[in-house]
């Protein structure tokens, strides 16, 4: 049987390796570790976790990132079972031992017949007799490479770095302060002159803001990311350090809107949000891109009136990064259009994690195989958390209708991404919910969805649980 290529042995690539082993069809995994590094991995190994040892939450009922380890684990996720069996104590988290837990993938490997591990970088767009590709090279992807796939996609299209603006539930902005309006009610391709969220801020609120986000804590670069910062794309902290003035006359200027609240009254600066995915769940804060540390922007963001009770879907973030715009470039197969015998998996697709950038791998490694094995080939549902963040990269994001950069910036799982579900109003008692309560019953209402959904999706294809020693 002629071998899937799969190229980058980290998260991605060693579980679309698995995936495709534990289907029957053979692959070749190329990695460039040991030969060749990157700027933050230090080993040899496979799946090597370059920074913190979590796995986040691992609570299917009521959060996303939990959600996608169960379905994970459901279709035999060799990532899954490395991170249960090296578990250390982390709370409600999911943490590993980092050494052993990359040591039992690389095993794992290793042990399968059907796979050949080749260490070397690959250079160039793979040559025409590799009909099956998977590129999970990930956000350190190797610049000879990078290059190759800037040729294929165009200058624009392959991102170097992120620049991300945090990412609120639309539904916890609070509508008696803000107001829907597009500045100078402007209709842009597919708007309806009403796009934006605005949030008013009177002289008080905006000095105290700024006060906040200068004396707010920082994330520091690494030493190899350098200082990516060009105009147009200055995290917030450091235009609010050029100067008083400057965010109100930049990403937080008050032309062109009035308060429908208070139409007499002129805002003294204005904070928009913009859609952000067509399920028009989520708003993005717009050129609010930031370096300030999680706590501190939930803190500060939430000084902002309307932003009180926000509750954020992905907080903001500047990274060394390489990932694709997807939603144009890749299909719901997450096959490059311009060339379809190139998939691509982990973080390049513009997923963000290791756990997403896994779950993108396996999924990518089960289509892969299914087309060499001349199987039918499909994605999950939409309603399952690898669904829904599948979805998000292959098309359910939606483009700024203004000019300007592009907007798909890397996004984590979240229950923002599936299409909503009506809210609980009564728990199992059949008793009155309360506000906070009913949050909770529509996570769990959209966890239980999604396992109902997975489970008849997979339907036959259950792969069994990977067996691993401790
Ligand atoms: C510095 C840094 C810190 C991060 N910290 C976290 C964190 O704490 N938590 C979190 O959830 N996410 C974190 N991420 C984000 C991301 O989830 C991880 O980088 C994750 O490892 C991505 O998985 P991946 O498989 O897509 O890429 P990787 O795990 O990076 O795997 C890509 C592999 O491809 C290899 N490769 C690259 N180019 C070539 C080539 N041309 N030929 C052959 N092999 C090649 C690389 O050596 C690497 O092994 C971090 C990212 C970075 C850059």
């Amino acid at each position: 049987m002629t071998p899937i290529h799969v190229i980058g042995g980290g998260l991605a690539g060693s579980e679309a390796a698995w995936q495709i082993a534990q289907a029957g069809a053979t692959v070749v995994l190329h990695e460039m570790r040991p030969e060749r590094r990157t700027e933050a991995h230090r080993t040899g190994r496979l799946a090597e976790l370059v920074c913190s040892n979590s796995f986040r939450s691992d609570d299917a009922e009521t959060n996303a990132v939990g959600v996608i380890h169960r379905e994970m684990r459901a279709m035999g996720s060799l990532i899954m079972a490395a991170a249960d069996a090296h578990q250390v104590p982390a709370g409600g988290a999911l943490a590993v031992d980092r050494e052993g837990f990359s040591a039992a993938v690389e095993a794992a490997i290793l042990a399968r017949g059907e796979i050949t591990i080749v260490r070397g970088e690959v250079a160039a767009i793979p040559p025409a007799d590799w009909d099956s590709v998977i590129i999970a090279t990930g956000p350190l992807t190797s610049p000879d490479l990078a290059a190759a796939i800037r040729g294929l996609t165009g200058e624009g299209e392959l991102a170097f770095f992120d620049a991300i603006a945090p990412i609120v539930h639309r539904d916890t902005i609070d509508m008696d302060k803000a107001w829907l309006q597009s500045r100078y009610d402007k209709r842009g391709p597919g708007g309806s002159g009403a796009d934006y969220v605005n949030c008013p801020l009177d002289r008080a609120e905006y000095e105290a803001f700024v006060d906040a986000l200068l004396a707010g804590e920082k994330t520091e670069f690494k030493d190899f990311e350098g200082t990516p910062y060009f105009d147009g794309c200055l995290p917030i902290e450091v235009m609010a350090a050029r100067g008083r003035e400057t965010l109100r006359h930049g990403p937080m200027k008050p032309v062109g809107l009035t308060n429908a609240h208070r139409p007499t009254v002129k805002p003294y600066a204005v904070v928009q949000l913009r859609q952000d995915n067509a399920l028009g769940t989520l708003f993005n804060m717009v050129g609010f891109q930031t370096k300030l540390k999680y706590g501190e922007q939930a803190r500060i963001f939430r000084m902002i009136p309307g932003l009180e009770r926000a509750e954020f879907a992905r907080l903001g973030g500047l990274h060394r990064n390489t990932y694709l715009n997807a939603p144009r470039l890749i299909d719901p197969l997450l096959r490059l259009k311009a060339m379809p015998r190139l998939r691509f998996a982990g973080q390049i697709t513009g997923c963000e994690g290791y756990v997403e950038s896994a779950a993108v791998g396996l999924i990518a490694g089960r289509m892969a195989a299914a087309e060499r094995l001349g199987l039918p080939v499909f994605a999950p549902p939409g309603t399952t958390a690898i669904g829904a963040l599948l979805n998000h990269i292959t098309g359910g994001h939606i483009e700024t209708i203004d000019a300007g950069p592009r907007s798909f910036q890397p996004m984590n799982v979240n229950f923002g991404l599936f299409p909503p579900i009506e809210e609980p109003r009564l728990d199992a008692n059949g008793a009155r919910l309360r506000g906070p309560e009913r949050g909770v019953a529509r996570k769990r209402a959209l966890s239980l969805r999604a396992a109902r959904d997975m489970e008849a999706w997979l339907g036959a294809q259950r792969a069994p649980p990977v067996a691993m020693a401790g």
